[in-house]
């Protein structure tokens, strides 16, 4: 099944039902996990998925509560007796992502995190905003201002988006307008940019993530409706899912 599952919709904070972010997407049989926040590895095995399913990792930016739960899946991908790993994990990133990636795998030896070589990771730069997974292309641009890069896809003909970490500007609208599904950000922005966003944009279908706070999404609907937006704003919780259609 095509699908996009959040597997964390939370951030820095501990919460009870919020992990942080990652965002797990199912298409033509490949998985690829947007972000690696904390609890993401819990999460992947709830979703009923073995450490080997797990074959591609975009980092939007290397901050804690988006990388950091790569340590416990790259622990058990070495160690675990009940399910070791045997499969190369690629992880994509900005510029700078493979130095980041080799000092966190030395911060406890490549024994550790990456043990006998019995499987690879592979880290993949990506300067130019682009790259390519089996049959898809990601559209992989820079999002203020954490040096974050926003994912962009698109499948059966229609448009997916996802922000990680971004604010509201000129940039992420441009990278927006006229998606059909988006997950965005919408922790470190206010409840007015939530609405401009979805007003200026049309996205079909805005998927609220990240979240600091607890919003309320009706009043969020009916303001961004007042106000001439045509979609529908969602506010997700851990393992909200939807099928991607194939027309
Ligand atoms: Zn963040």
């Amino acid at each position: 099944m095509n699908k996009i599952t959040l597997l964390g919709t939370g951030t820095c904070q501990i919460q009870h039902d919020r992990m942080a972010s990652s965002v797990l997407l199912e298409i033509d049989g490949m998985r690829v996990v947007y972000d690696f926040g904390r609890g993401t590895t819990q999460q992947i095995l709830k979703a009923n998925l073995k450490n080997d399913d797990v074959e591609h990792i975009v980092l939007s930016h290397f901050h804690t509560d988006h990388i950091s739960d790569i340590i416990p899946f790259l622990h058990a991908a070495s160690w675990s007796q009940i399910d070791p790993r045997t499969r190369t994990l690629n992880i994509y990133g900005g510029l700078g992502v493979k130095i980041q990636i080799m000092r966190l795998i030395s911060l406890f030896g490549p024994e550790e995190l990456v043990r006998d070589e019995r499987f690879e990771v592979v880290v993949h730069e990506i300067p130019d905003e682009e790259f390519v997974i089996g049959k898809t292309r990601f559209y992989f641009p820079v999002l203020p201002p954490a040096n974050n890069h926003g994912l962009k896809f698109e499948f059966a003909g229609r448009t997916y988006a996802f922000t990680g970490d971004s604010h509201f500007h000129e940039q992420e609208v441009d990278f927006l307008k006229d998606v059909d599904l988006a997950v965005i950000d919408s922790g470190h922005i206010t409840d007015d940019n939530i609405v401009e966003l979805a007003v200026l944009t049309q996205v079909k279908t805005i998927i609220c993530s990240h979240l600091y706070r607890e919003l309320n999404g009706e009043t969020l609907n009916l303001r961004a409706a007042q106000r001439g937006y045509r979609g529908k704003l969602v506010v997700a919780r851990d393992f909200f899912a939807c099928e991607l259609p194939v027309i």
